[in-house]
């Protein structure tokens, strides 16, 4: 017998070419999937061909479902064996990812050259964002009512977006400021034109050979960008890294890794004791707030219309959630061979050990953390070694080094018993993240197991 707990490397225990083709897979979705509503997109276009129903829809009749909310939510619900008041194993991702937002009032133009300003959506490093392709995803609403869809950057003949920095010849000052100020939110704008209408007399000769151009090729007047949303992503595919290809290079693994692994798994599971659903959640990079984030009320509002429309009497959405169960599909920080004096190596997670039990998050004492109970971690780390599915645990770097947070604590407030599972990652919120292949399909096995077997 094994007394001392010890985890092992997962390429040594799964077998490689599921694991290769599963990250192909992978790969192309993260490549085509770079907002939380192109994401929504395509898991509806899947969810679809597998045969789901829109809960929502007036040709409804169905025992699984799937649900949007405002084009940046997608639910994907499993009906199990038992009935509905055992309750549902939730797994709850989010898909979007940190990035750079365009302002509602963009375009100017300073020394011959046309700009947009932004506004960073979540916690960024700003200096790794100058000086890389960017591609410019969103949609505009026009001002006859048109919804104007944009994707500019990411084919080979696109132009791209770039956001400038200073030459070192000159930057003595900004170099001996702290990482943190010496690039500043106000100057994260990208270079968008430098050529002027032709008119000498007029001003902002450059703003308006932008507006011309825009409005000969897409009917855009510059009042349209108010309602827009369009923001800046790095361009271009995921890639493989190193020579054995080992690992996955792209724009959010954070958090669509554990979005695509969790309704893959759905999607894939077989034989369901309890009912199982997937949330694919908005607006957990600055807070779950809004509509479409984890504190809104959608999920109740979903399972009271699915209630209804099945007949079941005197059950309530509140009855169902305070019988579930959750993994809070998240990633976490794989221990960095470069940067190890951050971690405390016994509870770092190890990239390419396999998925990582988060107990706890939060920050300064656990603080604002959600902190499951050691009954359920008790119950997935057995699910786990039945399963065989390669696991560790994992806390976020040292005591008081900093932290952060999920979408864990807002579905325990909903008296679902609540648990973070997902991949370890390195250079987590950077323009192009790293994750194990291996670690990716553990979670996808990980996932797959809790929706089939979990009670
Ligand atoms: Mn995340
Ligand atoms: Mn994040």
């Amino acid at each position: 017998m094994n007394i001392e707990y010890k985890t092992k490397n997962a390429w040594l225990l799964l077998d490689r070419s599921e694991v290769m083709n599963f990250s192909e897979q992978y790969k192309q979705f993260i490549t085509a999937c770079k907002t939380e509503r192109e994401v929504v997109e395509t898991v509806k276009e899947n969810a679809i061909k597998r045969g789901y129903v829109d809960l929502f829809s007036s040709e409804y009749n169905s025992n699984n479902f799937l649900a949007i909310n405002n084009k940046k939510n997608i639910f994907i619900f499993k009906k199990g064996k038992a009935p509905l008041e055992k309750g549902i194993n939730f797994i709850v991702a989010h898909i979007d990812s940190p990035r750079v937002d365009i302002k509602q009032n963009p375009l100017y133009e300073g020394f011959d050259v046309a700009m947009f300003k932004t506004h960073y959506y979540g916690g960024i490093k700003k200096y790794q964002w100058v000086t890389l392709p960017l591609a410019l995803h969103g949609v505009i609403m026009l001002k006859d009512g048109k919804e104007l869809s944009v994707s500019i950057g990411e084919s080979n003949e696109d132009p791209v977006f770039v956001i400038s920095d200073l030459l070192p010849h000159l930057a003595r000052k900004q170099m001996e400021k702290p990482v943190k100020e010496a690039i500043v939110g106000e100057s994260l704008d990208p270079i968008v034109g430098s050529i002027p209408i032709e008119d000498e007399k007029e001003k902002n000769r450059f703003k308006k050979y932008i507006l011309n151009l825009l409005h000969k090729e897409y009917g855009i007047v510059e009042e349209d960008f108010i309602s827009s949303e369009l923001t800046l992503v790095p361009a271009g595919p995921a890639r493989d890294v190193g020579f054995d290809r080992s690992v996955l290079t792209g724009y959010g693994h954070d958090d669509k890794v554990c979005a695509y692994t969790a309704y893959q798994a759905l999607f894939n599971a077989n034989d369901l004791e309890k009912s199982a659903m997937i949330l694919l959640m908005d607006k957990e990079e600055i807070g779950s707030d809004g509509i479409t984030g984890s504190q809104s009320d959608f999920l109740e509002y979903a399972i009271e219309k699915y209630i209804k429309l099945k007949g079941i009497k005197e059950l309530s959405a509140r009855e169902v959630l305070h019988n579930s169960s959750c993994l809070s599909a998240d990633v976490n920080a794989a221990l960095d061979p470069l940067y190890r004096d951050v971690f405390e190596e016994q509870n770092s997670a190890i990239f390419g050990h396999g998925i990582v039990i988060t107990k706890f998050t939060g920050s300064g004492g656990k603080y604002s953390s959600s902190d499951a109970s050691a009954e359920l971690v008790y119950k997935v780390r057995s699910l786990l070694n039945e399963n065989n599915v390669p696991w560790q645990v994992g806390e976020l770097g040292k005591v008081d080094i900093g932290g952060g947070g999920t979408i864990a604590k807002f579905m325990a407030k909903r008296g679902i018993e609540t648990i973070d599972a997902g991949p370890a990652l390195l250079s987590m919120h950077a323009p192009f993240e790293l994750a194990s292949k291996a670690d990716i399909y553990s979670s996808y096995l990980a996932y797959k197991s809790f929706i089939e077997k979990f009670e």
